[in-house]
């Protein structure tokens, strides 16, 4: 099978959280058939819920629609690195792979901060690929948090 990236599709959704004024980060949950299974983007202020960020909706709706708190043989992409709440889910949800675009030097909790998939405590480690879209997704954010100042 050839690959495909999703990531434009997790772009679309992180410009759409900028549109409703949340940070704008998207993500994506692809089924191994390749059919996108969830979408969504960060909502933590719409929502009142500090941990509705986009990873974090995308796992819940792929979840539900596939009736299992596991995706195995799913893959995420998501714009940026994600949180170490988020890494904490995609591995407690047996995700396969995970593509990020941007690195996130604050909040990121996969290549820095606390490393959750190198933690020893991690049961279940996916494939990571980063710098997918980077580019799109770090205009993106620097362009949000300069309008807001
Ligand atoms: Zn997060």
């Amino acid at each position: 099978m050839v690959f495909r990236s999703h990531m434009d599709a997790a772009l679309a959704e992180a410009r759409a959280a900028a549109t409703r004024g949340e940070v704008p980060v998207g993500a994506v949950v692809v089924a191994p058939s390749g059919a996108v299974v969830a979408r969504a983007g960060n909502r933590t202020r719409e929502l009142s819920d500090p941990t509705a960020h986009a990873e974090m909706l995308a796992l819940r709706a792929a979840c539900a629609a596939a009736g299992s708190d596991r995706l195995p043989g799913h893959d995420l992409y998501v714009t940026l690195e994600p949180c170490p709440m988020c890494a904490a889910a995609i591995s407690f949800a047996r995700v396969a792979r995970v593509y990020y675009g941007a690195a996130d030097p604050k909040s990121g909790g996969v290549a820095q901060g606390p490393r959750v998939f190198s933690h020893p405590q991690c049961h279940h480690v996916p494939e990571v690929y980063d710098g997918i879209g980077a580019e799109a997704a770090s205009a993106l954010l620097t362009g949000f948090f300069r309008e807001r100042r």
